[in-house]
């Protein structure tokens, strides 16, 4: 069965709009961008649009290549202080001499959206938190949308990064799962696969998990996006060999993607319901 991350995230963003509605809050989000990557302009695109979909004020603050950190961590302090801004997301990656954990750590941990911060990713830790980071927050909302509970199941994490692998990894932790994270230097990745009950991958690499690798009726979440030759994205696992094993699993696009980018909207609102 496919996981409809499209369908839930809908959902999602209509509920932060009934909030934003029914409270008379106007969450105010400003996206920092830095340089001209085309990946990053896209996704800063898709953030200003759900935005007006949902009824959050956003304001791009678009700086060039060779503004320079002193000038980012400027901006940055000026949004820590604005009343009406209660979220700040630096579109990462940031170019190249910038020093990126500098600039996440500047920003106001109660303005910090995507709980990159170290304080809020100490909170996911002790699981008194504020925000979670929006993909593995999405994934746990897509699990619990589909009734799939973590407790007592081998969950498998393909992936480590600080922002997806590890907090996935912890998250599960919270709802009682048993975790393994694997990661490039795992050796026999396959061996580890094939015990999961849920499977979550999280690299950027095409076919990374093929179906030999996965254990019959496994939920696979595939959060990877690989962009293919010729246009369009695909993720991690070999959708059509994996979804016959599969009981759940989540497509790319319209699985993990949209659920994060409906998790920041509602992180938002959640930030300013704080501030205030
Ligand atoms: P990342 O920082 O590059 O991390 C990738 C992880 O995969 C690292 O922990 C790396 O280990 C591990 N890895 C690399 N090759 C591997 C292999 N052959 N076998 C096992 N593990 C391997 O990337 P990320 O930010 O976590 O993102 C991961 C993927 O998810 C990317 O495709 C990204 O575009 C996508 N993503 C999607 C969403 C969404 O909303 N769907 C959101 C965020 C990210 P080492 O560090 O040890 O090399």
């Amino acid at each position: 069965m496919v996981l409809d991350g499209k369908g839930l995230a809908k959902k999602v963003l209509e509920n932060v709009k009934a909030q934003i509605e029914s409270t008379g809050l106007t969450p105010g989000l400003a996206v920092v961008i830095v340089g001209d990557n085309p990946a990053s302009r896209v996704y800063v695109n898709n953030k200003k649009k759900d935005c007006a979909e949902c009824g959050i004020k956003s304001e791009e603050f678009a700086l060039p290549e060779n503004a320079g950190e002193g000038k980012l961590l400027a901006l940055i302090d000026e949004l820590n202080n604005r009343k009406d801004i209660h979220g700040i997301l630096v579109q990462l990656p940031l170019p190249v001499g910038y020093a990126q954990e500098k600039v996440i750590q500047a920003i106001s941990p109660a303005k910090d959206v995507d709980a990159f911060h170290m304080l809020n990713v100490g909170r996911i830790f002790t699981g008194n938190y504020s925000f979670l980071p929006c993909t593995p927050a999405g994934v746990i909302e897509l699990l619990d949308a589909y009734d799939i509970d973590p407790k007592g199941k081998h969950c498998v994490v393909v992936g480590h990064s600080n922002i997806v692998g590890k907090p996935m990894a912890m998250m599960l932790l919270h709802r009682h799962a048993t975790v393994t994270i694997c990661h490039i230097h795992t050796v026999d990745l396959a061996s580890f696969t094939r015990q999961a009950d849920i499977l979550v991958c999280a690299v950027g690499k095409v076919n990374l998990i093929t179906a030999d690798m996965v254990k019959q009726g496994a939920v696979v979440i595939d959060v990877g996006i690989n962009r293919k030759e010729g246009g369009g994205i695909c993720g991690d696992v070999d959708y059509e060999a994996v979804s016959e094993k599969a009981s759940y699993i989540t497509p790319v696009p319209g699985g993990v993607g949209p659920m994060t980018r409906a998790l920041l909207m509602r992180n938002t609102l959640e930030a300013a319901k704080n501030l205030n």
